[in-house]
């Protein structure tokens, strides 16, 4: 059988390693701008500060309202800040919250953005933008939603919490799984799926009992690298739609939805594609779905959606909504499959294969 693929390229500079918080003047100017509003969450607000003083003239100042699910109501806000300060690109410090501000404004008026991750979510890297209004949270791909710019910088991910250090990568790791069998994935994607899961599967115990390991930090934040560059580059199928549903309509935390799912749609999907999901298996060992609860279960994830704020007849409008738009999906399913998996998830069962 021969192998067809496209390979679109990566459009986004990438600097990665310790220390390279420093160069975002020089990034900054190599793409031609002078001022640059630096954005970040509350939370980070201080550390948004550091880096504007230390940007000197190169910075405008620091709008630090970045907010989790990009709610437009905040993106009017930062926007107006943005034109008022005279900046011609946007410097994004944080998760994927603040990346997806970024992104927000870079598509309604054509700044630059240069994102410095902080978290594992994988953002950074891709051409999507999730953003809510009226309580609803659609999705779109734009060439210019992707940011030109990509700085890594290890040592910024040392004061990531234990929790959402587990839970990020999980959500990571999801990108990952859907990857192996997304229909326009290539050679590279999967080759970095692969890589990204032996990644996480080395750090990940390390980081839960030593936090600050810099061998650990450095393999986690490349394994987010190459998350975030393949789901650039490919299509998503049911984990991330049910993880959107969830999120969109019951307003679940982000990254802990991500885990809680991640074993029972990797073990739905593995009985259609079980030679696709067989790097799981290789990586964390056992049948792919089972192989991910257990390391996610050793990590001290979240195993249920009942423990994120769902209640048991949210399952039923859940399944209803899962089914409401047609997506693609490796293994076509009934409402009846989606509630049984969401029953599964809702109680943290361990899935058998
Ligand atoms: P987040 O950005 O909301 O961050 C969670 C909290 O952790 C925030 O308060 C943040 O300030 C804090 N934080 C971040 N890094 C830290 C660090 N190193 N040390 C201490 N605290 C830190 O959460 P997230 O999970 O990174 O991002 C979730 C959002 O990203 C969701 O809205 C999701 O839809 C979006 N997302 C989008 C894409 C895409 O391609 N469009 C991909 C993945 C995620």
């Amino acid at each position: 059988m021969t192998r067809d693929f496209t390979f679109p390229g990566l459009a986004t500079r990438v600097i990665f390693g310790s220390g390279t918080l420093a160069q975002v003047g020089v990034e900054v100017e190599r793409l031609g701008h002078q001022h640059a509003l630096i954005l970040s969450t509350p939370h980070q607000k201080d550390q948004a500060q550091v880096l504007a003083d230390s940007l000197g003239p190169l910075s405008v100042g620091v709008f630090a309202g970045a907010a989790m699910h990009t709610t437009t109501d905040v993106t009017e806000t930062a926007l107006a800040a943005y034109r008022a300060s005279g900046a011609t690109c946007v410097v994004s410090l944080g998760g994927g919250s603040t990346t997806g501000l970024g992104k927000a404004i870079a598509v309604r008026c054509g700044a630059d953005q240069v994102v410095i991750p902080t978290t594992y979510a994988g953002s950074e890297m891709t051409d999507i933008l999730g953003e809510t209004a009226d309580g609803a949270k659609t999705t779109r791909r734009d060439p210019a939603i992707r940011p030109e710019v990509v700085i890594y910088d290890v040592d910024l991910t040392l004061s990531l919490p234990v929790a959402l250090t587990v839970t990020s990568a999980l959500n990571a790791i999801a990108h990952a799984m859907e990857g192996f069998y997304a229909p326009d994935r290539n050679p590279v994607v999967e080759a970095m799926c692969r890589d990204a899961m032996q990644a996480f599967q080395r750090a990940l115990p390390v980081l839960v009992a030593d936090p600050v390991n810099r061998a650990a930090r450095s393999d986690a934040l490349y394994a987010a690298w190459c998350c975030s560059t393949m789901l650039g580059q490919v299509t998503m199928a049911l984990h991330h739609k049910l993880a959107h549903v969830l999120g969109g309509s019951f307003g679940l935390p982000h990254a802990e939805t991500h885990a809680v799912l991640l074993p029972h749609t990797t073990a739905f999907n593995a009985a259609a594609v079980p030679d696709l999901l067989a790097p799981i298996s290789d990586v964390f060992g056992g049948p792919a779905g089972a192989g991910l609860w257990d390391f996610a279960e050793g990590l001290g994830a979240p195993m249920r959606l009942a423990d994120l704020g769902l209640t048991e007849p949210d399952l039923d409008r859940a399944a209803d909504i899962a089914l409401r738009n047609p997506y693609w999906n490796p293994r076509p399913f009934s409402r009846d499959e989606m509630r049984t998996l969401l029953q599964a998830a809702y109680e943290g069962r361990r899935p058998t294969n």
